[in-house]
């Protein structure tokens, strides 16, 4: 993401080195704010669901899009509550954390992925970000080659060795 302002006075920034990365600067020197456009943490679920995964596709994805259940943090929120209040708010189910799967970088997005395994009990009911949910057994799930993807592969991985 590029911010073409300055977040804190509205003047335009520019680019500028700063100990070796380019960082967009306010150009207005008494201000001075660096716009560091750090990563932002995702946190990603994997959700076991009577012994299945459940996947989901949010609003204005294309038709064919499954993904795990995903979402940003609230302030004063740790990753595994973040990752129970989503599932919540996108499937309607309640959910322990089984394991945390790891970090992944998504640089493209420039998110820090931060995957669990959910176990998920209770009557789906989808909430208003989702267009639709698949129920796949888990030996029947194909991981796609990026981003949560791979998370979910490493978990498949690891459950069948
Ligand atoms: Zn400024």
């Amino acid at each position: 993401m590029k911010a073409a302002f300055c977040q804190k006075c509205g003047s335009a920034l520019m680019e500028q080195d700063r100990d070796g990365y380019l960082r967009q600067v306010c150009s207005d020197d008494a201000c001075g704010q660096v716009f560091w456009n750090n990563p932002v943490p995702v946190v990603a679920g994997i959700i076991e669901y009577k012994g299945d995964i459940v996947l989901i596709q949010n609003v204005g994805w294309p038709k064919e899009w499954y993904g795990l259940v995903t979402g940003y943090l609230e302030k004063g929120e740790t990753p595994e509550q973040g990752m129970l209040r989503e599932l919540k708010e996108e499937l309607g189910l309640d959910g322990e954390i089984g394991e945390f799967v790891g970090n992944y970088s998504f640089f493209e997005k420039n998110e820090l992925i931060i995957a669990f395994h959910v176990v998920a009990t209770g009557e789906i009911n989808m909430g208003e970000e989702l267009a639709d949910y698949r129920i796949i057994p888990i030996d029947k799930v194909r991981p796609w080659p990026f981003a949560t993807g791979i998370a979910l592969g490493d978990w498949l991985k690891r459950r069948r060795t």
